[in-house]
């Protein structure tokens, strides 16, 4: 049976992901920082054994470790999805030294330290994707708005460690792949977004099923569009 793990899964687009895999027959190790806050995420359990759900902070050293010891055997997706925006003001002339740095740590360094923690999995598995759920406000080319220095700069630079593992991994058989996933209307996009989550997760779900190496290390919008970094 297909296994993803996936982190961020008690809300928004993580949420979705456990749910439509959990309905088509896969097991889903869910990693989230409230094990006993997620009622959302504790209502999708079938009650077969198919959904484990993991306590799991992203924002602290070790936690990627420590959930290695709770998830064995092969992993077809690691989805690296939980991310934070950041602080509420990201003008210029108001950076805060510890909010951008929580960002990075949550945005960035996690991702690396999951794919560190779990590439082996990944790699005795059918699929083998490493999925990134980055945003295209890291992305350079597109940003001509300028601001959000916390956000933008933790996104680019997950991109940056995605394209890394890209390259790493390769010998391993992973493809990793990069997501922007659209404008999606949840607690971080809003209710302006233009896709909801299911839009959103069917579309990722596609892609993830085509994935093939000439996809490896490549920045796809939702729509399978390839991104400028
Ligand atoms: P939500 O705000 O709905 O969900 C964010 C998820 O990340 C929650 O499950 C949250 O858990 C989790 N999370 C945040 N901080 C941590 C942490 N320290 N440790 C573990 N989990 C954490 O946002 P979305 O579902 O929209 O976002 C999912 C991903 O998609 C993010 O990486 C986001 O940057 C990206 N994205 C979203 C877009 C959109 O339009 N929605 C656009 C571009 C990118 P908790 O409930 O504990 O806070």
């Amino acid at each position: 049976m297909p296994h993803m793990l996936i982190t961020g899964a008690n809300r928004g687009i993580g949420l979705e992901h456990t749910r439509v895999l959990l309905s088509r027959g896969w097991h889903v190790s869910a990693a989230c920082r409230n094990p006993d806050k997620a009622s959302d995420l504790k209502a999708l359990d079938p009650g077969d054994g198919r959904l484990k759900i993991l306590a799991y902070d992203a924002g602290k050293a070790g936690a990627a470790d420590a959930l290695k010891a709770e998830v064995s055997g092969p992993i077809d997706i690691l989805f690296a999805n939980a991310g934070v925006f950041g602080p509420n003001d990201q003008s210029f002339g108001n950076s805060d030294f510890d909010a951008i740095t929580r960002t990075l740590q949550v945005n960035a360094i996690a991702p690396l330290k999951l794919a560190e923690a779990f590439a082996d999995q990944v790699a005795k598995s059918q699929l083998k994707v490493m999925a990134l759920q980055s945003s295209r406000m890291g992305s350079i080319a597109d940003n001509t708005s300028g601001g959000y220095y916390a956000y933008r700069a933790s996104k680019a630079a997950l991109n940056a460690i995605g394209r890394s593992l890209s390259v790493d991994l390769k010998p391993k058989g992973i493809i990793t792949l990069i997501f922007h996933p659209g404008w999606v209307k949840t607690d971080m996009g809003g209710a302006g977004g233009t896709l909801t989550v299911n839009e959103c997760v069917e579309g990722q779900l596609d892609l993830i099923a085509r994935a093939n190496p000439a996809m490896n290390g490549r920045f796809f919008h939702v729509s399978g569009e390839d991104l400028d970094w």
